[in-house]
Order: structure tokens, then sequence, then C-alpha cells
């Protein structure tokens, strides 16, 4: 039989056309990309399909280099992103990749309230005379823009975690272009539905898929979205040399969960307004961070960090646990962790809105509230 044949199947081959979605909104979108061609018995579902190697001759080769089940949900977040995905082992395996791409002794400007993960690889970076970490307040346009000269990467966290500041992202990212750096976004708070960086100029665009891409605390996922082919190609390059990528069932949970991303966003945004409202009118609570935007919230407490402490520890519904973006409402003080920025408040609980019945979120966090006195 020839190498060719068209009898040799091709499995990790793309299955879909490039731009499947064209002209839907992201809701559809959501639901429908990455999904196998229509036809007679084929399943509506992308299979989980488990191979570390393929037959020789096509595309794909050798499980390290692709899969099918990943390309689906790559099809699908690129789609709403407006990009071409890569999925990886988890975010901070996203966030070495592009570190990776900067050369010894340059710069990155990145807020000083970000992901700790994002910092601690930055730091580890500077410590070993790598990248060279410049922190900056992204919420200050000036101060971020005068940052980027000389920078290598102007990397964004918008809203932060856990300060919740916003960045101007359109006009960072201009600055930041002018000055001949390159602009990450992590989009992990905001999700594309509420926020596309692309849209706004950024080169990439970093999600941890672990929080509301997959939205169900059962799978670690990273992703990178870029809408130029030469960098997809030295991303996937790294991926392929470095060899983080993503577990087939985890990229399979998240396409899963990203069906529903709209509806979750949805509900646990409104959520966290009505919980912010409530929450502001509170005596115990002597401050509330929230964007305006998405279903993450902070609160500051009148009586410090050990009331901060009972406060996770005697709410029944709300669970005291650290990450976020899952259906189920978690809280944690985030100064718990030696990590958390000396900047962050002791007495800061952050709150991971869920997509429960804000009543019954309220009367819990209340409940608690109310024993602080
Ligand atoms: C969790 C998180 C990360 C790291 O992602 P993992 O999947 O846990 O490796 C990066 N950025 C933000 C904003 C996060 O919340």
């Amino acid at each position: 039989m020839p190498d060719d044949s068209p009898s040799v199947p091709r499995p990790a081959a793309p299955a879909h056309s490039p731009e499947p979605a064209a002209g839907l909104r992201p809701a559809t979108r959501a639901v429908h990309v990455g999904r196998p061609p229509v036809v007679p018995d084929a399943p509506l579902n992308t299979p989980i399909t488990m191979a570390a190697t393929y037959v020789g001759g096509g595309d794909v080769e050798y499980g390290r280099y692709g899969n099918p089940t990943w390309l689906a949900f790559e099809e699908a977040l690129g789609s709403l992103e407006g990009g071409r995905a890569l999925a990886f082992s988890s975010g901070l395996a996203a966030v070495a990749t592009v570190l990776d791409l900067v050369a010894d002794g340059e710069t990155v400007v990145a807020p000083q309230h970000a992901y700790q993960g994002t910092l601690g690889q930055l730091g580890d970076a500077g410590l070993r005379g790598r990248a060279q970490g410049k922190l900056v307040d992204i919420a200050d346009t000036a101060a971020v823009a005068a940052a980027c000269e000389d920078a290598a990467i102007l990397w964004i966290e918008s809203p932060t975690n856990p300060a919740l500041e916003v960045a101007d992202i359109a006009a960072v990212t201009e600055a930041a272009h002018a000055a001949g750096a390159q602009v990450v976004v992590d989009n992990t708070f905001a999700t594309p539905l509420l926020q596309r960086p692309l849209e706004l100029g950024a080169d990439i665009v970093l999600h941890s898929a672990t929080k509301y891409l997959a939205g169900h605390s059962d799978a670690l996922l990273g992703a990178l979205v870029v809408r130029d082919d030469a960098l997809f190609d030295v991303l996937k390059g790294r991926r392929d040399l470095l060899g983080a990528i993503p577990g087939t069932l985890e990229a399979w949970l998240a396409l899963r969960g990203l069906r529903t991303l709209h509806l979750r966003v949805e509900r646990a945004q409104a959520n966290a307004v009505e919980l912010v409202r409530r929450l502001e009118a509170h005596p115990a609570v002597s401050r509330v961070r929230y964007p305006g935007f998405g279903a993450i919230v902070a609160v500051e407490l009148h009586a410090g960090p050990d009331a901060a402490d009972l406060l996770c520890r005697t709410t029944d519904l709300w669970v005291f646990a650290t990450s976020l973006g899952g259906v189920e409402s978690t809280l944690e003080r985030r100064r718990r962790w030696k990590t958390e920025a000396p900047t962050i408040p002791e007495s800061l609980v952050r709150l991971s809105v869920g997509v429960e019945d804000v009543e019954d979120l309220w009367a819990d966090l209340a409940q608690a509230l109310d024993r602080l006195g």
C-alpha cells in the first residue's frame, strides 16, 4: 500500500473548517465550535482520543505533537478569543512557555498584583539572571507606558488577582508596541465573553483554563491564544519541545465546561453584583473591591485578619478553598499565603462567586459576617 493511501487513518488532522462559526455570536460559538462534522452516525461530541502515537505518514505522528481532543478545545477557545489557541498542561505551563521567549537580561513589565505563580516565575527568572521583572500599578496607564521603555514584554493581568485593579488594555498595549514590546494578557478572570484582548491589540492571550473555562474545579489546564501565525508556530514549537502538553481528559473536560461558559458567567456575575450591593452595606465590611464585571469580589474586614480567617471557617455553603471560577462559591484570605504581595491587606478575603441561588449565598455569608460583630 502506498504511504499516502486514503485508507490510512489520520486521526489528528484538523477535521473542521478553520472558521466554522464566522458571523455567529459568542454564546453560539461556545456551544457549537469544536465538534465533529455533522454526518450520519457521527458522535455529536468530540471523543476522548487516548493515543500516544499515530499511524505514520500523517501530520501529527506522535502524541506530544497533537491530539484531536486538544484540537477541539483549541478550536472552541480560539473562536471565542478571535485567534488560534494552544492548550498546555496548566496555566503556569503556558506562563513558562511565554517567559521562555524572553532573551537573557531582557525586561518584563508586570503588575505588582498578579497571580502569585506568574510573579514567582518572574522572580525566579530574575534570580537566575534571565528576565528582569519591573513591577507596576497596571491601572496607572502613564506609569505602565513609561515602564515599557526597553521592555521585551508587557505582561497584563486585568482584573488583577486579588486586588481587582483594571488596566486600560488598548492604551497600554499601544504604548508597549510603540516601545517595541510584545503584550501578553492573562484573561483568566474576565473570560473571552467579557474581554477580548486580541481585539484590543494584544499579541498573546493567556488562560488558566482550570478556572472559568473548565468551570467545575475538576481539571488543570492552560492555554495561549494568538493571531500571528509565525508566533503560533514558535509557541507550538516550544510546546512540542518542552512537552508541557495538556492531558487529553482535561482538554475534554474543559471543552465540556466551555459549552456552558456563557450561562455560568452570566449567572455568577449577576450573583456577584447583588452580593457586592449587600456587602457594601454590612457593618463588618470596611471595603469591597469589584471591578464592575466578572464574578470575583474582594472584601476587607474592620476586625482584621483573625476575623477574616474566622469568616472563611464559619460559612457552610461557601467552601474555604483556593482557586476560583468553579460553579461552586469559594473564599479564602489571600495573605494566608506567604507568597502573596505584602501590599494586599491582611484582612482581604477573595470571593469566587458561583452559580448557586444568590439568596442562599447571601444568607450564609451574612450569618458568618454577623458573628464578627
Ligand atoms: C490560576 C491562575 C493561573 C495559573 O494557572 P494554573 O492552571 O493553576 O497553573 C494563572 N493566572 C491566573 C490569573 C490564575 O488565576
